[in-house]
């Protein structure tokens, strides 16, 4: 069985009805590249750029998240990669990175609300992404957006950085994408607003679920309420690939929900064309992209959108795909 998905590492992933996906690898510690390419993956969909600043008392210089991110575009080119820019607090915890004591740390300062904080750390790290993009192709992507005025904060912190390094004659892509994580409530509801600043959409659901259900990712006593087929997040993801569909957008998932194969069908249907998850789970995923056909997985979802708990949802996916796959 291992012997066989081996053999979908090089295949498309593509379902049966000619669908193209695109199924990239989370990245959040430096020897998880190497995997990143052994199991087929397109690129890296999620670069967690935390890891940087572990272990250490002072954060990277420009000159070393630049030397990273270029030897990370170099070594995953002709395919992508999109870098996270720094998404401390909440969960995350950096030891270099002072931050306060806060009563509530996941509605606290973090992700984006840190970086728009912290602008000369958020700063270097731009001007390191830009200098990097003329190695291969990268894109940049903002944690924890919760509003417009957010994404127009980071935008325009990215100009400054292109500014900058176009007085010091210092080289850029200045086409490089960017985009949002869409992981908090607010982001899903006004997704077509949000889809109007940015060039693409990654869905946190790690994130998302937490802060739709009000269950802590971490907490193992309220641990049967995460649900990632809950009501809510189904029509939530609706929304979020609506609006991206409208504003022509891509949109990718990149949570924990994207390597479940269960799920996928559901995904397939909501209309994800990138997904992206721990490399090791690729080839089981493509294995089952390859064998759902859309108007199928449309069908699946269609009805799964009329069911009222994760658990009729998951008993029906689960029976449909014993039936047909
Ligand atoms: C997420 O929230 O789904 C996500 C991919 O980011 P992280 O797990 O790093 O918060
Ligand atoms: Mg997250």
């Amino acid at each position: 069985f291992e012997k066989e998905l081996l053999s979908y590492r090089t295949l498309p992933a593509e379902t049966p009805d000619g669908h193209r996906l695109i199924l990239r690898g989370n990245v959040e510690l430096p020897i998880e590249v190497d995997q990143v390419r052994e199991q087929g993956a397109e690129g890296i969909g999620l670069y967690r750029s935390e890891f940087l600043f572990f272990g250490r008392l002072t954060p990277p210089d420009e000159e070393e998240q630049y030397q990273a991110y270029r030897q990370l575009i170099e070594s995953v080119a002709p395919h992508e990669v999109t870098i996270r820019t720094l998404d401390v607090g909440g969960d995350k915890f950096v030891p270099d990175i002072n931050l306060a004591d806060e009563a509530n740390p996941a509605l606290g300062l973090r992700g984006v609300r840190f970086s728009l904080a912290d602008r000369s750390l958020f700063k270097t790290q731009l001007r390191a992404i830009l200098r990097a993009s003329v190695h291969g192709p990268v894109r940049v992507m903002f944690p924890m957006v919760s509003g417009v005025a957010e994404v127009r904060g980071c935008r325009a912190m990215l100009e400054e950085a292109k500014d900058e390094l176009k007085s010091e004659g210092l080289l850029f892509d200045d086409r490089l994408a960017a985009g949002i994580m869409v992981e908090t409530p607010a982001a899903a509801f006004i997704a077509d607003q949000l889809a109007e600043e940015v060039d693409f959409f990654s869905v946190g659901t790690n994130d998302l679920v937490q802060y739709c259900l009000a269950v802590d990712r971490g907490n193992e006593h309220v641990a049967y309420l995460y649900e990632p087929l809950h009501p809510a997040i189904l029509r939530a993801l609706r929304m979020v690939c609506e609006a991206g569909r409208r504003a022509g957008i891509s949109v990718a998932m990149c949570g924990e929900m994207a390597s479940e194969s269960l799920y996928l069908p559901i995904l397939l249907g909501l209309g994800f064309t990138e997904l992206s998850m721990n490399a090791p789970c690729i080839p089981r995923v493509k294995r089952i992209v390859r064998q759902v056909r859309r108007s199928e997985a449309e069908e699946l979802l269609a009805a799964a959108l009329e069911m009222k708990t994760a658990t009729e949802v998951a008993a029906f996916l689960e029976q449909e795909m014993a039936s047909r796959f």
